[in-house]
Formats: structure tokens, sequence, C-alpha cells
């Protein structure tokens, strides 16, 4: 008979890097849940921001399915359909001519921050290699990017750490205009900082950003891994802010849940990967691949871009008429589907508490810092799954207002 794992199996098997939830999922459909013991939950969590069709999508399994049926893995030894069809839509719908694809959003990231000092170095020479990235911001949990994230204590104890990166606070202009020189080889942001608290740029930042990476010939990177592929009703962020990055990065979404990430430039930048400059076995992996293409027709379509807009505003409504009564939450920000709550100050800290009572309460949740309530649910996700996760969230705050 088999043995059913269980949480235990987590701590004695698995590193203690992280610390889930006390129930085992075993099921999904839409946005619902379903654990070890038969219990539901209604998922506002997304996967962070990764099931941006929900789970089970008959589509998505039926691309799966059939490219199982066909070939799984090649390595780049060889191309693939899925992977030229899937960089081929994705150039023809973005300022891009080149993609690069690889597997998660840190790896995208390296080769986003290696093309830059590469391209910097070939164009202008070694000395303009300098990165700047911003505090808060989350890049991934490679060395580079982890060193390049805006969060100390991620990169803590892992020392010596790569060298020319600079930090610049997020939406102030004077910070940036300080620090940016022509050393500086790129400049890396995420249009929306997702970990780092949901913090949304302004649209004069970023344009501005856009004019200094341009005087100073630096690089400007949009990091979409999160804030892309749809996540806030634009197929990509720049698109909302109508400013053309240089590189941008996608991961998440891209896959809806399968890994897949990828970089994309243009043909002038993108020159600098010559053979054998840069490379990942699992890049363009065809089931991957397969299952991207798929979830790119799907996300690309109008009526799932402007549904994203129509739930952003029935979450928000649902949200505020919750702090009426309850009166917790001191901001309420994001766009689309990548939505940002702030307990106020009476409640500060109280984030994973929060989290852990709607979990309690058959919802899935995440946070965004010790503060900050995040939503990033399928982009699909139904009215009645939003009414049902809305009841369920009314239940935890009650109950946690009670407890305070
Ligand atoms: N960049 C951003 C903006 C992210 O939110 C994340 C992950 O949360 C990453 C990069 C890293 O992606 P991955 O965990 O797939 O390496």
């Amino acid at each position: 008979m088999n043995i059913i794992p269980n949480l235990k199996d987590f701590y004695n098997y698995i590193l203690p890097v992280y610390s889930p939830q006390n129930k085992i999922p075993v099921k999904g459909q839409g946005s619902k849940i379903w654990v070890q013991d038969g219990s539901e939950y209604i998922d506002f969590a997304g996967g962070i921001a990764v099931n941006a069709l929900g789970h089970s999508n008959p589509a998505l399994i039926s691309a799966l399915k059939e490219q199982a049926d066909k070939i799984w893995h090649l390595s780049n030894l060889y191309t693939n359909e899925p992977a030229l069809c899937l960089a081929k839509k994705l150039v023809k719908k973005t300022f891009a001519d080149k993609v690069f694809f690889c597997s998660s959003g840190a790896e995208a990231n390296e080769a986003a921050l290696k093309l830059a000092r590469r391209y910097s170095y070939e164009f202008f020479g070694s000395q303009k290699n300098i990165i700047i990235s911003f505090n808060k911001a989350f890049h991934g949990r490679t060395f580079f990017t982890v060193n390049v994230g805006g969060k100390k204590k991620y990169s803590k104890g892992f020392g010596p750490a790569p060298t020319g990166i600079r930090h610049a606070e997020f939406n102030n202009l004077n910070s940036i205009r300080k620090l940016i020189n022509t050393y500086t080889s790129a400049v890396i942001i995420e249009p929306i900082q997702g970990e780092g608290g949901i913090n949304v740029a302004e649209y004069y930042f970023l344009e501005e950003l856009r004019y200094l990476c341009n005087k100073y010939n630096a690089l400007l990177i949009f990091d979409e891994v999160q804030c892309g592929m749809g996540r806030i009703g634009k197929l990509f962020s720049y698109m909302h802010y109508n400013i053309r990055p240089d590189i941008i990065t996608l991961a998440k979404s891209i896959g809806c849940g399968f890994p897949l990430a990828a970089m994309l430039t243009t043909d002038k930048i993108g020159q600098v990967f010559s053979l054998g400059a840069h490379g990942s076995t699992y890049g363009g992996n065809p089931l991957a691949c397969a299952v991207g293409n798929t979830a790119f027709d799907i996300i690309s379509s109008s009526s799932v871009l402007s549904g994203v807009v129509k739930k952003h505003y029935l979450f928000k409504n649902h949200i505020k008429r919750i702090n009426l009564e309850f009166d917790i939450f001191k901001e309420i920000r994001g766009l689309g589907l990548l939505i940002g709550i702030e307990l106020n100050k009476n409640y500060l800290n109280k984030g994973r508490e929060i989290l852990k009572l709607a979990f309690e309460n058959g919802l899935m949740l995440l946070n965004a810092g010790k503060n900050i309530l995040r939503l990033a649910p399928s982009l699909i996700i139904s009215n009645e799954e939003i009414e049902e996760g809305m009841k369920r969230l009314y239940k935890t705050i009650k109950k946690f207002k009670k407890n305070n």
C-alpha cells in the first residue's frame, strides 16, 4: 500500500527554506483548491501570480498532453516547433526582435543582466559595467540577481558579493539622477514592485528613466516576471506606460504553472549574445513552450485583458466595503489583478497572522512584506469565485479584528 506523504515529511526531507501551510493541496480546478482531507479553498494567491489561467485549465492540459505524446526534450542542439511558434508570437506582439527562453524569473533576469554587461563591454568598453536597481526590488535568488535585488536580508551571508551594483530609491528622481552616469551599463526595474509591496512606478519616473538611459547609453530593463503577461490588464506592463524598454524579462504567467521564462530584446542588443555566449539546458523545452503557446493565445485575447481590468474594480469594491466596517486597511494599490492591501498603523507586522487566519477560513492569500496583503489570482477567476473568496476574507478580517 502506498503511504500518503504528510507535512512531517517536509521537515524531514526538504531543506527548510520554506514554511508551508499545514495542509497539502492535492487538486485544483479554476480558482478552487482541495487539500488532502477534502476541504476546499478559494485561491486568491494564484501560485504567486503564476496560475494566470487557473488550475486544470482544459486548453493547457490538452496542449501539454498533445506535446507529451510527441516529444518532451531535445536540448538546444536542436530547435523545436513549439519554441519557434512562441518566439514568433512574442516578437510579433512586442518591441522585441529576439527571444531567449529559460525556466525561471531569476534565470531570465540573470540573462538580461549578463546581456547588458556584454553589450556595454562590446560597444563602450569594460569600465561601463554598473547595474542600477531599486530598494525593495526583487529579481530572483541566483547569486547575481539576489545582489541586484533591493532587500539586503536575501543576500546576507553569501559574500563576497558581485561588484558593480548600486541601488536607488523607487519613484525618486533625485536618487536615480545622482547615481546614473556614463559608467552605468543598465537600469533594471519592476514597473510594479511585487515582493517589495505592490509599489506602482509613476509614469513620470519611468519616462525620466528612459530619458536618462538614452542620455548615458545605458540599457533599460523591465522585470515583468510578476507584472507582465496580462497581469495588469495589458499584455505587458510597458504597454500600460507606453514606454519602450530595451529588454523585458518574463516568467510566472507565461507558463501558467509550467516552468517557462523568457528574455526579450532588440536585434541590436541581442547580437552580442553570439554563439556560446549564454545558454540553458531547458530553455525552450517543447513541453513548456507548448503550454506557453496556448497560454499566450488565451491571455492576449481582448476579452481576458479587459476582464482583468473589470475584476480589479470588483476586488477593490469588496475590499473597500470590508474596510468600511473594520477600518484596518491604510491603502489599496496595484493594477489589474496584482493588488496590494496595506494594513494601517494599528496592525503593523500582522500580515502573516491574517494569512494564517485566511487559510483557516478557506482562503489562500499572499503577503508582500509584513504589512501588505497581496492578491494575484487567476486572470480568469469567475465572479462567483471572487464573491465566495470575499465572504471568506470578510470572515477572516472579522475574526482578526476580534482577536486584536
Ligand atoms: N522577478 C520578479 C519581479 C519576481 O517577482 C520574481 C519572483 O517572485 C522573480 C524575478 C524570480 O522569479 P523565479 O522565482 O521564477 O526565479
